[in-house]
């Protein structure tokens, strides 16, 4: 027991000392928490707030129970409130409105015709979560829910399983909220995760295997430890953070709906989301617009979600990722089968596409809309040229494509197929020579 302790101070000696004996939940944190319980999607039974994803009862997950009587604001209310998530707190996990990550969320949603005439669209968009805070990645959406539900656990100590987005998120809002941070990452990953991960002081530990080998490791340091692994045990608080972005698309569109959204695909979770956050901006009788239909994106290197929809049981089998978007990188989804119903039922579909590919959607996005993204946007833009192709997305569709994360974290994946700028002497002739001869 000592031991961990001494580690954790040792990460982090700003940290105020008067937590120093106690790692688990502290008293009056539970207690008088403004956290919503959490009722079993398997069997129903109904559990007060805590650190725990799955049901006691019967191992099925979790979900936070919303009184179906509470008062629900209008849209007009709703417009007047900050530009953030927490303008839909009555669908979000918290009686009160939560006092950390206060600027995460309502990202801009860009009308893009020049992308929407090259996927042969009526019209699209882009969600830009690349312009997400405080960490440039749809990710700190779900870790601004998980890190207040945290906190009102009386959680001191933070952490996850990340394939990098998730770890630059922890990393920085832990730093800002005072909570000791660990976190765990695959070997592999690339420099810019690894970096805007230590700049804000957090614990990372490289571990030799992959996301998934990663990701049990957590689950067992969350039980030994009682720390609020943000994807593991606080998976509950940390999901209905995504849900969030379906909630902006419809506001910003005027309270409409588009005919289809594609996004990318890791755990599977934003995409389970999307739909259930479109179920309940209808549900609020906000638009009577049909459903959009949702398509799922992945890296060929890793697609099981992908090849369960195709194979059409789907079941997920698990696979050993081998891919450039390492963001995506998850062999062993945890709501991949989730995702696949979700998206089947939705009436949309989902495509698969190689690196080369990626590496061409990340310079279409850039060169269509000025935005630059990260790989998994790469996979989304080119999933959705795919799907157009395909015939899936019509040429009388409204598309909004979600773009989850910012490219400056993996310059390298583009790198090495763009032209190397010419050198020249600070002279006039120079580069009139270089304009007669391109
Ligand atoms: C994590 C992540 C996603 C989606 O992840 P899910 O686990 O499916 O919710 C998408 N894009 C980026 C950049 C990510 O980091
Ligand atoms: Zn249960």
């Amino acid at each position: 027991m000592s031991s961990h302790v001494s580690h954790r101070r040792g990460v982090h000696p700003l940290f105020h000392s008067s937590d120093a004996a106690c790692v688990g939940p502290q008293p009056g944190g539970p207690a008088n928490t403004s956290l919503r319980p959490l009722t079993c999607s398997a069997c129903g039974t109904l559990h007060p707030p805590a650190p725990t994803a799955v049901c006691p009862e019967c191992l099925g997950p979790l979900e936070p129970s919303y009184p179906p009587d509470r008062p629900l604001p209008s849209t007009t209310a709703l417009s007047r409130r900050p530009a953030s998530l927490w303008r839909y707190l009555e669908w979000l996990p918290f009686e009160e409105e939560p006092q950390l990550s206060r600027n995460t969320g309502f990202t801009p949603l860009i009308e893009a015709p020049i992308l929407a005439a090259a996927l042969g669209v009526r019209r699209a968009w882009i969600k830009n979560d690349a312009l997400c805070f405080p960490s440039l990645s749809f990710k700190d959406r779900v870790v601004a829910t998980a890190i207040n539900a945290a906190r009102q656990l009386g959680l001191d100590t933070v952490g996850c399983a990340s394939t990098g987005n998730l770890a630059n998120a922890v990393a920085a809002h832990a730093a800002r909220e005072g909570l000791s941070a660990w976190i765990f990452v695959p070997h592999d990953l690339e420099g810019g995760k690894l970096v805007a991960t230590a700049v804000f002081g957090a614990k990372m530990v490289r571990v030799r295997g992959t996301y998934d080998d990663v990701n049990r490791l957590c689950s067992q340091v969350a039980d030994h430890f009682g720390w609020g692994i943000v994807n593991v045990n606080l998976r509950a608080y940390y999901a209905e953070g995504s849900k969030t972005m379906a909630w902006e698309i419809a506001e910003q569109l005027g309270w409409r709906f588009p005919d289809a959204v594609v996004a990318p695909m890791a755990g599977g979770s934003l995409v389970t989301r999307l739909a259930k956050g479109f179920r309940e901006v209808k549900e609020a009788g906000f638009t009577g617009d049909p459903l959009p239909r949702l398509y799922g994106a992945q890296a060929a290197g890793c697609a099981p979600i992908v090849e369960a929809l195709h194979r059409g049981d789907g079941r997920i089998r698990p696979t050993i990722p081998r891919t450039l978007a390492k963001s995506l990188a998850i062999g062993s989804p945890a709501d991949g089968a989730q995702a696949v119903r979700a998206l089947r039922e939705s009436g949309g579909w989902a495509a698969a596409v190689d690196d080369l590919a990626l590496v061409g959607g990340i310079q279409l996005l850039a060169r269509t809309t000025g935005i630059f993204t990260e790989t998994a946007g790469g996979v989304t833009v080119a999933a959705a040229l795919a799907l157009a192709r395909q015939g899936h997305l019509k040429l009388t569709d409204e598309v909004v494509l979600c773009i989850t994360g910012h490219g400056l974290k993996t310059v390298e994946a583009v790198r090495s197929g763009l032209e190397e700028a010419p050198l020249i002497a600070p002279r006039l002739q120079e580069v009139e020579a270089l304009i007669t001869t391109t």
